[in-house]
């Protein structure tokens, strides 16, 4: 079980369910290239130089000014990481865009202006545009020049984004497009040039347009009064009898859900990445605090509640930078290996990437899932360890408190990304490209043949890497059940909401756990235990509380399954699965923790 090793060329999307990798076969961020450190680095130093100091005056939406500062971005290339070379644009890798998201996501409000603009506003036309449309389009989108939006919501249509009431009808002489309709929550609404509308042609075909904001008929309304992301824009959109030329289709008719959903699978993903960099910028405040401040004659870090806190937002962190490394060096190597079988123009390779984003789709539900989840909790805890201050306006926490709330809502919410999780885990698994079922049975053959004699693991992390195991058949164990069940019953597994977002939640937690164990033994083949011990340590803590969550939830699971003497004989397994020798994670996290003061902030870095 769950020992088939793979190399990265092999590793199919949600297949860590089924595989154990080898360390060398991770992509982490020590193996980032000087070329894609630099770009990260001129992102940061942007974002400190020329965005942080306006930051009052983003927050009270001084006119103009958020639209210029996108405009800097572009003018030093920071926009333009998803638009190929030919139309202006950086042709970024994926590891290298990952980079240039996190490290411009120090401020909330920029983060999400550069997202919408730079990915769901211009990603439509890069991956669903016509020559002409991207000849015109993306090169004044990848300057800067014309800001862009991506216009799918509406009143009554935010996660049921499919029942759209924006209607479209052609022109009796097949020109236009008249657009009708109310869009909601537009981010950069207030000043886009270019909006991505999604309307349904004759009132059924779900289909995007290119609409310019010059165009007769579409008008953005007043800025909303948001919780958070204050440096932002969102406004309503109203189209009244909205004059599209016919040439601004994007896609086919009737395929706007391939356009939506494609490009949400990208923005997820993203949102993970900025959650990265915005905990990042978080942690170092309140390390810097916890040095600073003063109770009872000594600084608050040397408190060992205080020191928790850095630890376990430091651990955290690690996890999912883990995660989303992990998952673009796999992204990366697949649009690579599609390249070299010799797919080399342009739409060919538009459409390696958009397969590959699909088949990571799995990946970037998690990215956008728990990056999203940790980004609350450590904004949560720096609020904390700023006391009355983290309460205050003046004080940078207070406002990152507030701006992290909105990720877990927007780009699909969590609710629905954790049943998307398993909705396309389960797609794979029936198309035969995951070989989920031949697991869960070979499983339920080794459950009825009894306790044996299990191969122990050797060398660093020996212990964690048999629980990551064992979680993998917690799962397997759990989701056969719910498969069978629902067979038996002829039920629908949709319908099972709490049972699905359990399985979800132990699908997540696995992928957290294995990548921050590969890194961390990565990081000690190469550099020696003793150098890697505070990531060794926080990979220690991080796996110890995720195998206890794992526990938790397949015996949730379990309990809903099954009755009377399965369910004894269910749990009695589980808890084979579940044996583990305890840790001391409160030694651990003091390691951790000195590892976060030594320096005031993250500690694993680049490493
Ligand atoms: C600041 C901000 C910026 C945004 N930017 C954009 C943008 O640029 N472009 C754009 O198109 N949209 C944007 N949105 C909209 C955003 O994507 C939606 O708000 C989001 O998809 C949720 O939709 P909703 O608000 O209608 O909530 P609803 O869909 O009404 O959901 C309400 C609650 O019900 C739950 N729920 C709904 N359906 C189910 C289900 N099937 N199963 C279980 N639970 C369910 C949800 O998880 C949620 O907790 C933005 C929103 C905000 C607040």
């Amino acid at each position: 079980m769950a020992t088939a090793t793979t190399t990265p060329q092999g590793t199919k999307g949600g297949s860590f369910l089924l595989e154990s990798p080898r360390p060398e076969d991770v992509f982490t961020p020590a193996d980032l290239n000087d070329d894609q450190r630099l770009i990260g680095q001129s992102a940061e130093e942007f974002v400190i130089k020329e965005v942080i100091p306006h930051v009052k005056n983003l927050e009270a939406k001084k006119p103009g000014l958020l639209p210029e500062l996108v405009k800097k971005a572009g003018e030093l290339g920071l926009l333009s990481a998803g638009i190929p070379e030919q139309y202006g644009g950086a042709g970024l890798d994926k590891v290298a865009t990952t980079v240039l998201t996190e490290k411009l996501s120090i401020y909330g409000g920029f983060a999400v202006t550069h997202g919408a603009h730079a990915g769901i506003g211009t990603l439509p036309i890069v991956y669903f545009g016509t020559e002409e449309q991207k000849k015109k389009y993306l090169p004044k989108l990848a300057t800067g020049e014309w800001i862009g939006a991506y216009c799918l919501s509406e009143p009554q249509a935010g996660s049921d984004a499919q029942n759209s009431l924006t209607r479209a009808e052609l022109t009796p002489d097949g020109k236009h497009y008249i657009l009708n309709g109310q869009k909601m929550w537009i981010t950069n609404g207030g000043f886009a040039d270019i909006y991505i509308v999604f309307a349904k042609i004759g009132g059924e075909k779900l289909s995007a347009f290119i609409v310019e904001r010059t165009f007769p008929g579409i008008k953005p309304g007043n800025e909303e009064h948001k919780m958070g992301i204050h440096g932002s824009s969102t406004t309503p959109v109203f189209l009244e009898n909205c004059k599209v030329p016919k040439e601004n289709l994007l896609h086919d008719v009737g395929r706007g859900h391939i356009v939506a959903f494609n490009i949400l699978n990208a923005g997820r993903f993203t949102l993970g990445a900025s959650a990265v960099g915005g905990s990042k910028y978080v942690l170092a405040t309140a390390a810097k605090y916890a040095r600073e401040r003063k109770a009872f004659g000594k600084a608050i870090g040397d408190f060992g509640l205080m020191r928790e806190k850095l630890a376990e937002m430091a651990i955290q962190l690690f996890a999912v930078e883990s995660m989303i490394y992990r998952s673009a060096g796999n992204m990366e190597t697949a649009m690579a290996s599609a390249s070299n079988n010799g797919s080399e123009n342009a739409s060919e390779k538009i459409q390696n990437t958009m397969q590959v984003l699909e088949e990571y789709a799995i990946e970037s539900s998690i990215a956008k899932v728990y990056g999203s989840e940790m980004l609350d909790f450590v904004v949560d805890e720096a609020v904390q360890i700023f006391g009355g201050y983290g309460f205050h306006e003046d004080y940078p926490v207070c406002r990152a408190y507030r701006d992290s709330r909105i990720n877990r809502i927007f780009e699909g919410t969590n609710e629905i990304n954790r049943m998307l999780i398993i909705q396309m885990l389960m797609k794979r698994a029936m198309g035969g490209q995951l070989a989920l079922i031949p697991a869960a049975m070979k499983l339920a053959d080794e459950i009825l043949a009894g306790p044996s004699f299990e191969e122990t693991d050797e060398g660093v992390l020996a212990a964690e890497t048999t629980v990551v195991a064992n979680c993998k058949k917690m799962f397997l164990q759990s989701a056969g059940g719910a498969v069978q069940k629902v067979q038996k019953y002829r039920e629908k597994l949709a319908d099972e909401q709490e049972l699905v977002a359990a399985l979800s939640n132990i699908v997540m937690e696995i992928y957290a756990m294995e990548s921050s164990l590969l890194r961390a033994q990565k990081a000690a083949n190469a550099k020696g235990q003793a150098a890697a011990q505070a990531m060794i340590d926080a990979a220690k803590v991080f796996i110890s509380d995720a195998a206890e969550r794992v526990e938790h939830e397949a015996k949730r699971a379990i309990a809903a399954l099954h009755e009377g003497d399965m369910l004894t004989t269910q749990m009695s397994v589980l808890k084979r699965f579940a044996k583990r020798a305890p840790v001391d994670t409160i030694a651990l996290r003091r390691n951790v923790a000195k590892a976060v003061q030594s320096q005031d902030r993250y500690p694993f870095e680049g490493k």
